[in-house]
């Protein structure tokens, strides 16, 4: 069995599927994982999504209360965010890649520190 992306050889019984394709793990997981934050077509998709979706974007709980802490605290680290919320970093950084793309947050540098803040924020 070949997978129908990257054409490797799947061992009987291993292949994944995923809209309809026969994937092998690696692939399988590369297209379930996160979409990168610096990817413009993510972006751009994503953008796109909202827009279809009547440009209100859907905020799952986390991701507001992420937002409602941006707004009391200002720039905060996301490790300290993580901390507030009692979550693991991991879960912290797939919903700041998400509100990233959703253009509600912003991430950068300020005072050699790695922050994130809300995205009208100047
Ligand atoms: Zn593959």
């Amino acid at each position: 069995m070949q997978c129908e992306r990257c054409k490797a050889l799947i061992t009987e019984g291993e292949e994944k599927e995923l809209h309809g394709q026969i994937l092998c793990e690696d692939c399988y997981i590369d297209l379930l994982s996160p979409v990168k934050a610096c990817d413009p077509w993510a972006v751009h998709s994503a953008k796109k999504f909202l827009e279809e979706q009547g440009n209100e974007p859907q905020l799952n709980q986390l991701q507001k209360e992420i937002l409602e802490l941006l707004h009391e605290q200002g720039p905060i680290d996301p490790d300290k965010l993580a901390e507030h919320l009692q979550l693991k970093k991991t879960d912290i950084e797939r919903e700041l890649a998400s509100l990233r793309h959703m253009e509600k947050v912003r991430g950068g540098l300020r005072d050699g520190r790695r922050l994130v803040w809300i995205w009208d924020l100047d």
